[in-house]
């Protein structure tokens, strides 16, 4: 089992040490990891991972059993034998990145839901651009002006953004419909990892994010497409993107 160091509020470590329990060519495998394994709509980090004799370039991470499998895309010297300590670095600049999508992924999903009573059907998050998938909805050019010019509201507000372990009960009682698929998270997931905007958002998520609204810099919904009756997605990108 990995320990996922980046939860429940570490989500801005970017340098670790950890220890080796198993690596090969293709993956290495340490005892906790802050890099995030592709999930939930993000895409994984990358980095890079050394140690006395070598190193590797990490270009994917996935969660397998209850391991986290860093991916090999190059690799100097000869995989890491079990124990090795080694000192992890993740790529800073995109997880910036990605955290800030991810929260503006929060943002436009509670902005819809209170205006327009869409529920956020899927989402997924990337360095440049994102998309989030509607239901039920129909916008105009009308609407999507509004949901842009309320969730730049929000982030000049530059509400706070808390993480931490709820009880599974609290989260399921608090939670507004439309705001978690709570469905899709296994009964046995408890506590649950809760991201909350100050009093304007509340979901649990596994992902990683920004600490205030106004590192987001400010919101620009691109498109909005029909996905299939009563969908529309709606892809946006952030002003200070690095
Ligand atoms: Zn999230």
């Amino acid at each position: 089992m990995t320990e996922l160091r980046y939860l429940p509020d570490a989500d801005d470590v970017t340098e670790f040490e950890a220890t080796v329990t198993t690596a090969t060519e293709e993956y290495i495998i340490l005892d906790g990891t802050y890099f995030y394994p592709e999930g939930g709509g993000q895409p994984p980090d990358h980095g890079t991972i050394e140690w006395d004799g070598g190193s590797a370039t990490i270009d994917d991470v996935w969660k397998d059993h209850g391991d986290v499998r860093h991916g090999v895309q190059s690799l100097d010297g000869d995989p890491p034998t079990e124990g090795t300590a080694v000192t992890c670095r993740i790529d800073e600049q995109r997880r910036r990145n990605l955290s800030r999508m991810h929260t503006a992924q929060h943002v436009v999903s509670r902005v819809v839901l209170d205006e327009f009573d869409a529920s956020t059907a899927g989402n997924q998050v990337y360095a440049e651009r994102s998309r989030i998938d509607f239901e039920p909805a129909s916008f105009d050019d009308a609407d999507l002006d509004r949901i842009e010019e309320l969730s730049n509201t929000a982030i000049e507000a530059d509400y706070g953004v808390t993480k931490e372990e709820r009880p599974r009960e609290q989260v399921e009682e608090n939670v507004d419909e439309g705001r978690a698929l709570l469905d899709m998270i296994p009964d046995h997931v408890d506590p649950l990892r809760v991201v909350a905007i100050e009093e304007f958002d509340m979901c649990p998520c596994g992902g990683t994010h920004a600490d205030s609204l106004g590192e987001l810099g400010g919101i620009e919904i691109l498109d909005c497409t029909s996905k299939g009756e009563n969908v529309e997605r709606i892809e946006f990108t952030l002003d200070n993107l690095e």
